[in-house]
């Protein structure tokens, strides 16, 4: 049998879209975001959740392979067991947390 299946190879170049603003498990805001450092462990990162709201703050550090929506996953596991230490910060007028200023 001479059939054949004609292959259809569907090629969809998706962008993984990381989002990168989440919700604050403090206000309920979708504030809250998470940005990077480098820190002096080998394989690991500092991860900084900062809420623009509300001011949240906590740090982590986390495996260097970590991206922001799986330290998302882990600071809010961690925060409902209250397992991680959060402060809050005063907000400027950008949006920006910038510690105490007073
Ligand atoms: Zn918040």
């Amino acid at each position: 049998m001479g059939r054949r299946r004609k292959k259809y190879k569907k090629v969809v170049k998706r962008i993984k879209k990381i989002p990168d603003i989440f919700q604050c498990p403090h206000c309920s805001m979708k504030t809250l975001t998470i940005k990077f450092d480098k820190i002096n462990v080998p394989g690991f990162k500092l991860a900084k959740i900062t809420c623009g709201t509300c001011g949240l703050y906590a740090e982590m550090q986390v495996p260097d392979i970590y991206e922001n929506v799986d330290v998302y996953a882990k600071f809010l596991d961690r925060y409902e067991a209250g397992d991680i230490e959060v402060e809050f910060r005063k907000i400027s007028e950008a949006g920006e947390v910038v510690g105490e200023s007073s």
